[in-house]
């Protein structure tokens, strides 16, 4: 969760790098274009320090949320500033009939807040950004013409209405991804990263499934980590979990991308590959040759025992599981560190 944290952190902060100088263009373009406004000049070009600020110290490294609070704060007194502006000067003074172009913008504000804070602080601060769009105008409130009170209103029900979507937008963006997070976890082993138990009864299910139905042959290998126990006996269990998870990379290097693997359980593992007995030794006799030549580290040279059992008519998961299971056991009866199919042994 952490590592995914960073990364979204990290990609914010490269779409804000991006981002940022658009933004100071677009704003130096809408300066030199209404220039004739001097508020709205100072405002623009206080933005405009503002960003190429905020753009400096993405470089740097500052804190990235000071730098994201600091554009927060920065958009919120410039659409504020820009409220002031259209209300006072543009209604009250001139007498336009609406706020003006500047509310297309107020979208932005609003998922600036939902990117950078979690979804209730967004609604929050969102709601303070209403209140204070709202203080100003309650003074004169009176006075403006009603197509102006309705342009005003309109200002608020859009921002109230944004943000309603916004947050419910982001519950279910949570939602979907705490759901993917179970699903993940429901089929994976949280030490090794591998398929789990669950995960190879489905795979086993769907091969039988295919063998019925078209004659499909495949094989499973079972093996074992021989004397496991004594690596945590003499090293601790966290030295023991650092084999199993070594132990899984060495034998991923050896699959090809059609082969499945996963942890039946403890120091058990099985691969699943689509191939006849002689296809699935030649396999195991890879897997067996790469652990044997592995160095462990603090555990040292490491051995696997292995069993082979091909699908037959009439197999069920549990059938064909335990053919190899007991297969493998007669690798253990046999002396370790070799395979044991149904017409071939190691050696043979
Ligand atoms: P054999 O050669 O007959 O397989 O001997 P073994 O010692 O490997 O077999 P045994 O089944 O007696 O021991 C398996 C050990 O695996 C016992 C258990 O504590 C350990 N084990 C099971 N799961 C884990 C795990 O997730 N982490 C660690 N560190 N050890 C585990
Ligand atoms: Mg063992
Ligand atoms: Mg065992």
């Amino acid at each position: 969760m952490d590592q995914e944290k960073r990364n979204f952190t990290e990609m914010k902060r490269r779409v804000y790098q991006v981002v940022l100088p658009i933004l100071a263009l677009a704003l130096g373009l809408n300066t030199a274009l209404q220039a004739e406004l001097p508020l709205n000049l100072y405002t623009n070009l206080s933005l405009l320090g503002g960003v190429v600020v905020c753009w400096f110290l993405l470089l740097t490294r500052f804190p990235f949320l000071l730098i994201e609070w600091l554009m927060l704060t920065l958009s919120g007194l410039y659409l504020l500033s820009m409220l002031m502006q259209a209300l006072y000067i543009g209604m009250l003074e001139k007498g336009e009939a609406s706020l003006g172009d500047f509310i297309i913008w107020m979208p932005l504000i609003v998922i600036a807040t939902f990117l950078v804070l979690e979804k209730r602080m967004a609604a929050t601060a969102n709601g303070v950004i209403l209140l204070l769009l709202i203080a100003p105008v309650i003074p004169v409130f009176g006075d403006l013409s009603p197509s102006q009170a309705d342009s005003v209103l309109l200002l608020y029900i859009a921002l109230a209405v944004y943000t309603f979507v916004f947050y419910f937008l982001n519950s279910l963006y949570q939602r979907s991804a705490e759901q993917r997070a179970l699903v993940r976890f429901a089929f994976i082993d949280s030490l090794t990263g591998i398929a789990n138990r669950y995960q190879i009864d489905r795979w086993l299910t769907e091969k039988i499934e295919a063998g019925e139905r078209d004659g499909q042959l495949f094989s499973v290998l079972f093996f074992d980590l021989d004397h496991f126990k004594c690596v945590n006996d003499t090293h601790g269990h966290r030295t023991g979990d650092e084999v199993l998870k070594q132990f899984t990379g060495v034998v991923k290097a050896e699959l090809g991308e059609t082969d499945r693997f996963g942890r039946w359980g403890g120091e058990e593992f099985i691969v699943i590959t689509d191939s006849g007995e002689d296809g699935a030794f030649d396999l195991a006799e890879r897997l067996r040759a790469a652990v044997d030549a592995h160095d462990f580290g603090k555990a040292g040279r490491l051995t696997a025992s292995f069993g082979i059992a091909v699908n037959r008519p009439g197999d069920t998961p549990e059938s064909v599981q335990s053919r190899a299971d007991e297969r493998m056991y007669v690798s253990k009866r046999d002396g370790r560190n070799r395979i044991t199919g149904r017409t071939k042994v190691s050696g043979t």
